[in-house]
């Protein structure tokens, strides 16, 4: 007779990896909406001065990294809350708010791990069709709120889609959201989103305490490889929350080290988020020439449709034999062939582009 695991375990689906994680051979990567650009020269001093004193234990408050996202959002230290990568701070705060009975409300598609929170506690997920333009309907998940509602999470630019709604639309909607809900608006991509300034939606905190905004170190600062995110909360009560659930020592010295050293790293990231937006401007072009329709992106990514009577399969395949890792729409949740590109460098983008057009035949 084998092992008996919870019963709780049956219900969360595994997350859909991309492919050749781990893997060292050269291959185009577009798959997992990392930044192509290497560890900023900074982040390896940091590292490089901690690399002798991995025998003690992390400071469990990560008070330097925590004082210093406070000092640049400016907002208390008290608010903020990191965790191993934002994805940690995610499922801390379905840990928290939700259990058997609770709702939790958010869009589909959207990002892969929202589904885990409801399965992991026992919460029934409320998802919510994006609009005809692949962004949130707000007004629909508004409408879907009830007594029962704990969380509602708004994705913003949203994953997998790349869609984002101005922050003045989300004020809106936040408005309309009953206090006793905690609205999380996942920002894993705000800095490559260019309808607003990355503080806008920071502001919104001073009125809100149900609001939490999550960011990460994973996207434009490059330290996907180290596992750091951020919550910024409107109120004190959901880091306290959140302090009672996480392991204590849930980020490492080298993560802390290397987040802190990041923040301070602001002119690069200027530059890189230029870069990214260059990119993004000029492969939207090269699809379009191509007969190619995509979603206006405000991300590292962009979410290319590929018609109707296309097979998305054979065509990640093709691209994967060509050495070119993108991700397949299905398995984000689409309801047509589309598929999920993250930008690399330019010669990354060109060797994907001369690939489809190839494969497509356009
Ligand atoms: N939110 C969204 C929307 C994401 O796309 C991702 C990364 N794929 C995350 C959160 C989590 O990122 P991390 O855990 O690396 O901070």
């Amino acid at each position: 007779m084998g092992l008996e695991f919870s019963r709780r375990i049956e219900r969360i689906p595994a997350y859909p990896v991309a492919d050749a994680y781990g893997e060292r051979a050269p291959r185009v990567r577009l798959a997992s909406n990392e930044a192509p650009f290497e560890t900023l020269p900074a982040v390896r001093d940091a590292l490089a001065a901690h690399a002798a004193e991995l025998n003690r234990y992390p400071d469990p408050s990560a008070g330097e990294l925590r004082r210093l996202i406070a000092e640049r959002h400016e907002v208390p230290a008290g608010h903020v809350v990191v965790g191993n990568g934002s994805c940690e701070v995610l499922m801390l705060l379905g840990e928290a708010l939700l259990e058997p009975g609770a709702e939790i409300v958010h869009a589909w598609p959207s990002f892969s791990v929202y589904p885990h929170l409801s399965a992991a506690s026992g919460a029934r997920a409320v998802t919510v069709p994006l609009d005809g333009e692949h962004r949130h309907d707000l007004d629909a998940m508004a409408r879907e709120v009830t007594v029962a509602t704990r969380v509602v999470i708004v994705c913003n630019p949203n994953n997998p889609t790349s869609t984002a709604l101005p922050v003045a639309r989300i004020a809106e909607f936040v408005e309309r959201i009953p206090p006793y809900v905690c609205v999380i608006l996942d920002e894993a991509y705000s800095e490559y989103n260019l309808l607003d300034d990355p503080a806008a939606s920071v502001a919104l905190l001073e009125h809100h305490p149900n609001l939490v905004l999550l960011r990460t170190f994973s996207k434009v600062y490059g330290l996907a490889g180290l596992r750091v995110g951020y919550a910024l909360c409107g109120s004190h009560e959901v880091p306290l929350a959140l302090n009672r659930v996480r392991q204590p020592f849930n980020v490492s010295t080298a993560a802390q080290a290397a987040a802190s050293a990041a923040l301070g790293s602001q002119d690069a990231i200027v530059e890189r988020v230029a870069r990214t937006v260059a990119e993004r401007i000029s492969v939207a072009e090269r699809l379009a020439a191509m007969g190619l329709a995509v979603a206006d992106s405000q991300a590292n990514f962009c979410w290319l449709l590929l018609g109707a009577d296309r097979d998305e399969a054979a065509v990640v395949a093709a691209l994967m034999e060509r050495g070119i890792l993108v991700r397949a729409g299905a398995a984000l949740g689409a309801s047509e062939p589309a598929l999920r590109v993250t930008y690399g460098l330019p010669q990354e983008n060109s060797a994907f582009l001369d690939a489809l057009a190839e494969i497509l035949g356009a």
